[in-house]
């Protein structure tokens, strides 16, 4: 059984006491390699091999750290065949979805943030009477990033990237429930020399190595669920460190009457089933201007109906394996609990057994649920799984109430060709992402984040170079006034 190891100032490690936490690949329920079980003694080496290369790594050149970057990239681009192929068998996501979107994302992080760092500039502030301000934008130490299942290698790269554009140097835990394209990314690096400390990644569980990263390190950047969002931010806090929280959602895809209707119905498929419904910015609540209620909701279910579950290695597979068997049994008792409140299932809602190897993979059919409340269960918690809730609504100030009438407030969709009302919307929703007539659009340099239980700061471009930095303001005093 392949060993994973950790990867520690350039070289690979076992885990000191020498634990391992078994992978299951969740395409066919069977575990296919072994994670290391580190703990803080195995944190304590990487943070300390990150340290001594931020002596040199944090005093470099933006022009050295952006050609390391640059060919980092390269190597990905090179081993992207490889990087997608063992995304798919350790997460369940079909192989042609690792292929359009997450290996793809994980260079172009990488590219976006070694080219962003070279156009980073800092304020200055001419002050009457002769002085003059200007501010330092300095890296902060070891960055601590946390990343979870989902989206692998492209949420772990998303915050590696900038941290070292910044001149950071890393500790990463990668979810130890999907590890294995974190450890080629390290193979990778180790292939490329490196510059050895300046990345390390250490598997295992979060609540020993995660915990351990987020008590240790400098800075810390989480994505992941609220609840382990909550004890992140107590521990980072009670140390007065930078942190910066991406966490879940419950988001709501508004459908106005006045809407290009295919557009709509097209775009609330691919937002509440992409990925199995495992995007923190799937849109799970689907809210529908009561007089095309019936017209919407006949194509909805029509639509999700050709969707095919099925091997995610075929290109025909609109849908691929749920993470984990945990995770399937939790969405499954969370539709139990929408249909005792009152909700009808009215598509979907069961596990799938695809036939031969794959029998035993964690396989469900889209779901779509009515006659839910926006105030039950399946409403208020993020499911995070290929189930949608549909819901009519009579006016604009009906449905703002109820898009905000949950603890989240990450992302929203509207659909509607009204202009001013599409405006009004945007502004009253309580979400850090807006779309309008569309979903998942990305712009790298755009703030993202969430309001309210859906994060702290935000991440892209700019902000994300702010948050991996110290903002120190240096002031001079001129001598005469500044008068020549
Ligand atoms: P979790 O919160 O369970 O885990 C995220 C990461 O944190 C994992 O690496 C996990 O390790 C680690 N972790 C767990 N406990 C601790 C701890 N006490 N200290 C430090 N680290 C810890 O999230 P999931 O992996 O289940 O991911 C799904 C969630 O992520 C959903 O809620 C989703 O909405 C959210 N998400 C948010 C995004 C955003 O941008 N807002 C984007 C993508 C996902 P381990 O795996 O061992 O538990």
């Amino acid at each position: 059984m392949k060993k994973l190891s950790n990867y520690i100032n350039g070289d690979f490690s076992s885990p000191i006491n020498n634990k391992y936490i078994e992978n299951y690949s969740p395409t066919n329920g069977c575990v296919y390699s072994l994670i290391p079980d580190s703990d803080e003694k195995d944190v304590d080496m990487a943070i300390s091999a990150a340290k001594k290369s931020f002596e040199s790594w944090g005093k470099s050149t933006k022009e050295y750290r952006y050609q390391w970057m640059m060919k980092l990239a390269d190597a990905i681009d090179k081993n992207a065949e490889e990087l997608v192929m063992a995304e798919s068998f350790d997460n369940g996501k079909p192989e042609w979805l690792a292929r359009a979107v997450d290996i793809p994302r994980c260079s172009a992080n990488i590219r976006f943030f070694a080219t962003a760092i070279l156009h980073f500039d800092s304020d200055s502030h001419d002050m009457d009477g002769g002085a003059l301000n200007y501010t330092l934008k300095q890296p902060i130490g070891v960055a601590g990033c946390i990343s979870p299942w989902n989206l692998p290698l492209y949420l772990l790269t998303w915050k590696i990237a900038p941290a070292l554009a910044a001149g950071n140097t890393v500790v990463a835990k990668p979810s130890e429930i999907t590890p294995y394209t974190a450890y080629l990314f390290s193979k990778i690096c180790h292939d490329i020399d490196f510059p050895p400390g300046v990345i390390n990644i250490v598997h295992g569980y979060g609540d020993t190595a995660g915990d351990a990263v987020v008590k240790k390190c400098d800075i810390i950047s989480f994505t992941g669920g609220t609840e382990t969002g909550k004890i992140i931010a107590i521990n980072a806090a009670s140390q007065f460190k930078k942190y910066s929280l991406e966490l879940g959602g419950k988001n709501p895809m508004v459908i106005f009457e006045d809407c290009d209707f295919d557009l709509a119905v097209e775009t609330a498929i691919k937002a509440a089933f992409l990925n199995q419904g495992q995007i923190c910015l799937c849109g799970s609540r689907i809210f529908i201007e009561d007089s095309i209620y019936p017209k919407f909701r006949a194509a909805f279910l029509k639509q999700t109906k050709c969707l095919r579950v099925g091997d995610p290695k075929n290109k025909s597979s609109n849908l691929g394996a749920i993470v984990s068997k945990q995770h399937l049994e939790n969405i499954l008792d969370k539709i139990n609990i929408a249909e005792k409140d009152g909700g009808k299932i009215i598509i979907g809602g069961k596990r799938v057994f695809l036939d031969g190897d794959l029998a035993d993979g964690y396989y469900m059919l889209p779901t779509v649920i009515e006659n839910t409340k926006n105030t039950d269960e399946i409403n208020q918690r993020e499911v995070f799984g290929p189930v949608a809730t549909i819901l009519p609504f009579r006016d604009e100030k009906e449905v703002v109430k109820m898009c905000n009438e949950v603890k989240y407030g990450l992302s929203a969709s509207i659909f509607c060709n009204n202009i001013s009302k599409a405006h009004r919307m945007a502004a009253s929703i309580d979400a850090g992402v807006v779309w309008i007539n569309t979903w998942l659009l990305r712009d790298l340099r755009i703030p993202f984040g969430g309001m309210k239980h859906s994060g702290v700061g935000r991440e892209g471009g700019e902000h994300s170079l702010d948050f991996f930095t110290e903002t120190k303001n240096v002031c001079v005093k001129i001598e005469n006034g500044g008068n020549k």
